[in-house]
């Protein structure tokens, strides 16, 4: 994996306006590493490919975010020191290839979605489907009392067991922050989602970005390409020569 350039980053913001977060997860990995086919990329868990994203936010820039949450308590903000490298040796690796489950009468085994999955439930309208349409393609095999059944079919209760075992075998594809609010103490637990959180840094460093190129372009002449060629701290000091 390396880092994007900047015209690379900006060219997969752009045409990232059009696509869902998958898309762009994939398209980003698919610039960072070139070595692995797009397809492959969309075939890994969704737990590997959010370890790829933290890796990548690592090499574009550093480890440490700041991530803002409002306490659903006292709905006051709350700054949140984040750091990718934590979280990725925090938690355990992806398990790998068909697990086995048994509880009860049934008898499964599944697999940890994919990138290919949630593309695949991207048609359903609601959460509740999209789950049940990424449930029937992770469970590969469903038996009772030894006859083979559709998942369909199983009990909210068994359905749950399965989702905590797919969390379970890869855990950085549901990060959980525990959360508690310094001023009215309230305590919960936040999602972490590292594709929007990335998305939205690349689309504010977008617009930093272009706005400089104009400022340099209009000053100096010089064509984008040529701008986003310079070193951040060349470009600011064009910049600060500018007077911008
Ligand atoms: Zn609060």
């Amino acid at each position: 994996m390396r880092a994007l350039s900047a015209g690379e980053l900006l060219d997969v913001w752009e045409a990232g306006f059009a696509q869902a977060p998958t898309e762009r997860a994939l398209a980003l990995l698919a610039v960072a590493c070139p070595e692995t086919s797009r397809d492959a990329l969309a075939a890994i868990s969704i737990g590997q490919r959010d370890a790829g994203l933290l890796m990548l936010r690592e090499f574009l820039w550093g480890p440490k975010m700041e991530g803002v949450v409002v306490c659903p308590g006292c709905n006051g903000r709350l700054e949140l020191p984040l750091n990718t490298r934590q979280m990725r040796s925090s938690s355990r690796g992806t398990r790998s290839g068909e697990i086995s489950l048994s509880i009860a009468e049934y008898e499964m085994t599944l697999r940890v979605p994919t990138s290919l999955d949630v593309i695949a439930a991207a048609g359903e309208s609601d959460p509740e489907g999209c789950r049940t349409l990424i449930l029937e393609r992770c469970l590969t095999s469903v038996l009772k009392a030894g006859a083979p059944v559709d998942s369909d079919t199983l009990p909210p209760e068994v359905i749950e067991s399965v989702m905590t075992c797919m969390a379970e075998a890869d855990p950085l594809a549901d990060i959980q922050l525990d959360l508690t609010c310094p001023s009215c103490e309230h305590n919960w637990n936040a999602v972490f989602d590292i594709v929007s959180f990335l998305w939205t840094e690349i689309e504010a460093w977008a617009w930093r970005i272009l706005s400089d190129v104009h400022t340099l372009a209009r000053a100096y002449g010089w064509r984008e390409r040529d701008i986003l060629a310079l070193s951040p701290t060349r470009r600011q000091f064009y910049l600060d020569m500018v007077g911008a």
